[in-house]
């Protein structure tokens, strides 16, 4: 058995823990990340790199290697509701460096955080190496055991943040309260290739009783098809030919390609889950991101608000954690700060879900969009709105941790 002692142990390399990571390892203090898979690149997970985490990028003074990346910048987001098209989401106004959503695929987001962070001899990222359980003395977590590529470890550190997700293993083995607060559909997620002539805005299609969304990735579509929970057994059991056929009834343009969906295999569920633990902490754990409040893929913000828990963490806690252990009133602070808007975005996801999604769903004689829309169709000004809240949130976090530089290499 190997023991590792270091700060703060982050379990989970996706965009809470890396960003967490990368800030306290950057203000100096020793963090090391655990994250199970052996690279970044695995599944879309959400490719949405919001005009607030560009932000975050100039902060941190990467901006402009940052969009040297591959990616597709989204200004405006369309609707389209039987005849009625108009755009819907105007990130144009936004008051942020960047007045557009960056599409790029998750990976190479991940991939860039952990090339930032790999500068500091501070940080410590392992991957291929599962957490599997909590080390606990006198009521505290104290550390965290994993299976790593070499054999089982402990870490061992002041504070553990638990970043490891929606299906989060560290919340398991707590007896923190999780509120469900119900999630109506799950998506369905697939690309199709894209073709010079399709319309040139990504968009929300609502359609015969279907919802859809398309995202411009330049050479491809990525399409989220939303059902009802549960429904994917029966969307097979009508077989993939009527599938094909529902999606050419949305978007008549991809008649040309549909085929290029050949099997089920091709399809990602996203099973949505909305949920929000009560009490986000424990003496000597701290959990963030999906693990704390998985949220509901409207308005694709779950990276977003992952990224800056990430954030708030590091502002909050690294002056201390460079010294030594962090209190529970310190932990507390930390999801004080962020509950708020963790709540509010949630609770307007579940009205979306609610009060436009699950009565249009399915309603295949629906003939024109909520009033909401109709009046974004008909007063520009009203498309700034969700744009603020998609594209910057509720009380967006700023770094206010500083690089020590001593911690670099
Ligand atoms: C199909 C799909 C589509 C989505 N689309 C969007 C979208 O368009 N926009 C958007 O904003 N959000 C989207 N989301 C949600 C978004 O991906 C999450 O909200 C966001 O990634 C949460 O970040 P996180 O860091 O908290 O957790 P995650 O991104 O889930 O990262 C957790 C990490 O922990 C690792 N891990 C898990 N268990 C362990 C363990 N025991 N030990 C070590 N490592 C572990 C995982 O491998 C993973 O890398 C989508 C999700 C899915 C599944």
């Amino acid at each position: 058995m190997t023991t590792v002692q270091t700060r703060c142990c982050i379990t989970g390399g996706g965009p809470a823990g890396m960003m967490a990571g990368l800030l306290l390892a950057r203000a100096g203090v020793p963090v090391t990340v655990l994250e199970k898979h052996v690279d970044f690149f695995r599944d879309f997970r959400g490719d949405t790199i919001h005009p607030s985490t560009l932000e975050l990028m100039y902060e941190l003074g990467v901006l402009d290697d940052f969009l040297k990346l591959p990616h597709k910048n989204t200004s405006v987001l369309s609707m389209r509701f039987g005849a009625f098209e108009s755009e819907m989401v105007d990130f144009r106004h936004l008051p942020t460096k960047c007045k557009f959503i960056a599409m790029m695929p998750q990976w190479d987001f991940l991939d860039f955080l952990s090339g930032l962070a790999r500068r500091y001899r501070t940080f410590d990222l392992r991957m291929g190496t599962e957490a599997t359980g909590l080390i606990e003395e006198d009521g505290a977590v104290v550390g965290v055991r994993a299976e790593g590529p070499d054999g089982p470890l402990e870490i061992r550190a002041d504070l553990v943040i638990a970043a490891d997700g929606r299906h989060s293993t560290l919340r398991a083995l707590t007896d923190l309260e999780v509120d469900e607060l119900g999630a109506p559909i799950d998506v369905l997620w697939f690309r199709l290739p894209h073709d010079g002539g399709d319309p040139e805005t990504s968009s929300f299609y609502f359609e015969a009783g279907h919802i859809v969304i398309m995202l411009d990735r330049g050479d491809y579509w990525q399409i989220a098809w939303v059902i009802p929970k549960g429904g994917f057994d029966t969307v097979k059991a009508k077989g993939l030919a009527a599938f094909h056929q529902d999606l050419v009834k949305v978007a008549p343009f991809l008649s040309d390609r549909v085929s290029a969906l050949a099997d089920w295999d091709g399809i990602k569920l996203l099973s949505v889950q909305v949920d929000r633990l009560r009490t986000w902490h424990k003496p000597g754990l701290l959990l963030i991101g999906d693990a704390a409040h998985a949220m509901s893929p409207i308005g694709g913000v779950g990276v977003n608000l992952a990224i800056q828990d990430g954030v708030a963490a590091a502002n909050l806690l690294a002056g201390k954690l460079r010294e030594g252990p962090v209190s529970q009133a310190d932990l507390a602070r930390v999801q004080a700060r962020r509950l708020f808007p963790v709540k509010l975005t949630q609770k307007l996801q579940i009205m979306m879900q609610d009060q436009v999604i699950r009565p249009l769903l399915g309603d295949a004689e629906a003939d024109e969009p909520p009033l909401a829309f109709r009046l974004a169709g008909r007063f520009p000004k009203l498309r700034r709105l969700p744009a603020r809240v998609i594209g910057v949130g509720v009380r967006p976090e700023h770094i206010e941790t500083h690089e020590d530089p001593a911690a670099l290499i």
